[in-house]
């Protein structure tokens, strides 16, 4: 695949008839289904020092269907069947190459409820999308248009915890390429301030952002007070999860403008590995949102920075971005979160966050020079495409 020819997915929302709703309510039951029934198939193989590969599951999905008990899954389409074995065979494969946990077992209640369909699985047709075993196309919501021309080669069918139903469509796409940017930025994450660049540029959370989160701090205090089990507490669990998927949905539309406007702007972009930082000791909520928003964040800057041509440099995260004058170089011994704003002896006066973003930069544009003190940009986990469907989603 080279740079300028890659696949993109492209996620609407969609409203099912009850009857297209209770298909993919049994297919998602079926695909869950299969991939336990493989993932302890070849658990107990791998106790045995045996390995089991996609084939193998994919004769025993043949004979299972020859089963009295295990008859109903002819009912659904087979294609995201085949396609669960798949996806637990990579998930082997990322266990196997050390890059992945042992698999686990899909939950009824915990896990993402998805289908997903390669070509054979759907018909698409005058802009319309149907799924094996249904009659009529889905009733999707094309939120931004398909790109001239582009066939899906993969639809994933999901329902998130809101209750809410999508289509992903991934598509081959060559994305015009825009002239080479002279302009390089460093990028400092905050918790208050979204983010702040080396240009003294601060881009605040979504507006909406702090009345989402009281909402979102009052759900859940409410959840938690229900009795476990109880009609009540799933309820309360439901209206917890409208919340942060609103919050999510805002987010990441925010995130869209700001990652693609950061990428056209700039060709190099240096950025902080937060992977692990213990960013702010702070509210746990507003961290676990911040932190979610910061990992969404570097992912669309990477896979947007590949379509565009464009260079994403990780600094490491033990570097003392806050503590090092940018103007002369002294560090400071310590940097106390509450200081905002300081000046060195040298006579500068810093913004904190806008000093850190210029250091970011700085040592992110040297270590390419040298090689050096930076860890490369990683690929994506799994290391084979460009793709980004979702990004992993972290509760509340
Ligand atoms: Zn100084």
């Amino acid at each position: 695949m080279t740079a300028n020819q890659v696949k993109r997915a492209f996620k609407y929302r969609f409203y099912p008839t009850d009857a297209q709703a209770a298909e993919l309510s049994r297919t998602f039951g079926c695909v869950r289904k299969v991939y336990n029934l493989a993932l302890a198939a070849r658990t107990e193989a791998w106790t045995r020092q045996e390995r089991v590969n996609y084939n193998a599951t994919s004769a025993m999905l043949t004979a299972w269907k020859k089963t009295d008990e295990l008859a109903y899954l002819n009912d659904v389409s087979s294609v995201p069947l085949q396609q669960c074995l798949r996806h637990l065979q990579a998930a082997f494969a990322g266990f196997y190459g050390k890059r992945a946990r042992y698999p686990r077992f899909k939950s009824k209640k915990r896990s993402r409820k998805s289908a997903e369909y390669t070509t054979s699985g759907f018909r698409f047709r005058d802009g319309r999308l149907t799924l094996a075993k249904m009659t009529d196309p889905l009733d999707i919501v094309w939120s931004r248009p398909l790109p001239e021309g582009a066939i899906p080669s993969t639809v994933t069918v999901s329902q998130d915890a809101a209750g809410r139903w999508f289509a992903s469509m991934l598509c081959d796409d060559k994305p015009a390429m825009p002239a080479p940017a002279n302009a390089t930025v460093g990028i400092d994450a905050g918790l208050t301030t979204l983010l702040t660049l080396s240009t003294g540029e601060k881009i605040a959370n979504s507006r909406h952002e702090r009345r989402d989160r009281v909402r979102l701090a009052r759900a859940q205090r409410n959840l938690a007070k229900k009795q476990k089990g109880s009609a009540n507490r799933a309820k309360a669990r439901r209206r917890a999860a409208k919340v942060y998927a609103r919050i999510a949905d805002r987010r990441r539309d925010h995130l869209h403008k700001l990652t693609t406007r950061l990428v056209r702007e700039n060709q190099t972009l240096v950025i902080e590995d937060l992977s692990v930082r213990n960013m702010v000791k702070n509210h746990k909520l507003a961290r676990a949102i911040s932190d979610a928003a910061w990992s969404e964040f570097r992912s669309m800057l990477e896979y947007k920075a590949q379509w565009y041509g464009r260079e994403v440099i990780a600094v490491d995260r033990f570097f003392p971005s806050s503590k090092l004058c940018s103007a002369c170089g002294t560090l400071q011994s310590k940097m106390p979160l509450n200081i905002r704003t300081w000046t060195c002896d040298c006579g500068t006066v810093h913004d904190r966050d806008v000093n850190a973003a210029k250091n970011i930069l700085a040592v992110g544009l040297t270590a390419t020079a040298c090689g050096d003190g930076v860890r490369p940009q990683r690929s994506t986990p799994g290391g084979q495409s460009s793709v980004k469907q979702e990004t992993p989603r972290r509760k509340p």
